[in-house]
């Protein structure tokens, strides 16, 4: 089984895919993965991509596209993958397509996750991060033992500022804009299922078995 989760950051995203690997026993492909394994491998490709990454520069898609077919051909892909992160432009979903044609693989459900926006803005903006040890909390869902203090290591705990309701904002729109034509494009092959996110992650998960299993 060859799925594609889609899904903007405070989705859950991360917590679902590593149901879905437990669960199915799919391999993870995330390209953020990939091209740090490419770049510690040393591979060609590797050294391209940190040439960008080391600049401060996004990857281009002729690189990525070299990341992706390596990876790909690794035997362990037939156990079935769960690709994340990518395709993120329509150009790149077509160029995937093209990739698993020649492997004689295709992609059987898109998974993409949906919250209703205050929802959002909710989870994110009330995640608070210790700066110290990395612990994430929640002023509501999962507040520390004591108000603003890291439970691991006792610092002060702050809001990362990604994490204000303005930048949410703007990260949300470019996510919508540059996503929605990739939804299309699986749209038009019957391909996505959409999962309503605003319920606990026993739910939403049950959800995504339930629509991967129909697929
Ligand atoms: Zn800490």
């Amino acid at each position: 089984m060859n799925l594609l989760i889609i899904g903007a950051p405070g989705t859950g995203k991360g917590t679902m895919s590593e149901l879905l690997i437990e669960k199915y026993g799919v391999i993870h492909i995330s390209t953020g993965d990939m091209l740090r394994e490419s770049v510690a491998a040393g591979t060609e490709v590797g050294l391209k991509a940190q040439s960008y990454m080391t600049a401060g520069l996004l990857v281009p898609d002729e690189v990525i596209h070299g990341v992706i077919v390596e990876r790909l051909a690794k035997p362990d892909i037939d156990q079935g993958f769960l690709m994340d992160g990518y395709p993120r432009t329509l150009a790149q979903a077509a160029d995937l397509d093209g990739i698993l044609k020649e492997l004689g693989k295709k992609i059987d459900c898109v998974i993409n996750l949906e919250l209703d926006e205050e929802v959002l803005v909710g989870r994110i903006t009330g995640r608070r991060t210790c700066p110290q040890c990395k612990a994430i909390y929640h002023v509501v869902n999962k507040p520390p033992r004591v108000e603003g203090i890291c439970d691991v290591c006792g610092s002060e705990l702050v809001t990362r500022k990604d994490d204000t309701a303005e930048s949410l904002k703007t990260r949300l729109n470019a996510y919508h804009e540059s996503t929605r034509p990739v939804i299309e494009y699986y749209e038009k092959q019957g391909l996505v299922r959409t999962i309503d996110a605003n319920h606990a992650p026993e739910e939403v998960f049950a959800s995504i078995r339930k629509a991967v299993e129909e697929a």
